[in-house]
């Protein structure tokens, strides 16, 4: 028996997964999961990004094609938009991510960001604070900043991986996505969040989705992991999106 209803992270080889959409709905079916969403990186993603945010559509266009196909199973079209700016800018505008099922936003180490300032910020200060001597609260309360208003303002149905390789204060980021109907992920793919993480989490009401992060076929629908590290941090069951009750 399957203990999810789907895997609401996954990407396929239009950005830097290695698998198709069907193998990744074969891999999802072969977990027992009734949906699976494709959320491939947004464009401004230096490594394996998709080419543009039309992309996107021109995917989800596919996507409808191959649900019309399919029985007691669904397939979600999504997209893993990269915040690029301050104040909580993504690279994927409004007008294409409305018209997909599911918007996941994410943190990402190296991004094309919208502004000389905003790079420097997000991506070098992230990436060489050890060796510039900037304190890890400095880079956490902008890194805090960007994703709180990146909820906010886009309103996503998750933040991917918040804290893998950038830190964040985690209360007032659960906060805000506790206020803002956005889930807070589990990410099996990094499997870096500690129960003690999660508890902090956890405390502020947040809803948590546990997300693959799948880039090949035999990782998609593994979500046992971030299970065991949700039941480790003592979080109810019922505050797990995709788990069935
Ligand atoms: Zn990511
Ligand atoms: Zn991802």
């Amino acid at each position: 028996m399957a203990r999810f209803v789907g895997d609401y992270h996954t990407h396929s080889n239009y950005s830097d997964g290695k698998a198709t959409i069907d193998e990744i709905i074969t891999a999802a079916k072969r977990r027992g999961l009734r949906e699976v969403a494709i959320t491939d990186h947004g464009p401004r993603n230096l490594v394996g990004g998709l080419k543009s945010p039309e992309k996107l559509l021109e995917v989800a266009r596919e996507i409808q094609d191959i649900n019309e196909t399919l029985e007691d199973f669904k397939v979600l079209s999504g997209v893993e938009a990269n915040i690029i700016g301050e104040r909580g800018q993504i690279d994927v505008p409004p007008e294409i991510y409305e018209k997909l099922d599911l918007l996941i936003i994410g943190l990402h180490p190296l991004v094309l960001a919208d502004s000389l300032g905003n790079f420097w910020n997000l991506v070098l200060k992230n990436q060489a604070r050890q060796l510039l001597k900037i304190g890890n609260s400095q880079v956490a309360n902008f890194n805090t900043k960007t994703l709180a208003e990146a909820c906010i303002k886009h309103q996503p149905f998750a933040i991917s991986h918040p804290g893998l390789g950038m830190p964040i204060d985690i209360s007032e980021v659960a906060r805000v996505c506790a206020q803002n109907g956005v889930a807070y992920e589990i990410n099996c793919g990094h499997l870096f969040q500690t129960p003690g993480e999660l508890k902090v989490a956890a405390r502020e009401g947040v809803d948590f989705v546990i997300n693959s992060d799948a880039h090949f076929t035999e990782t998609v629908g593994n979500l046992e992991p971030g299970l065991d590290l949700a039941m480790k941090a003592g979080i109810d069951k019922g505050k797990i999106k995709n788990l069935l009750n």
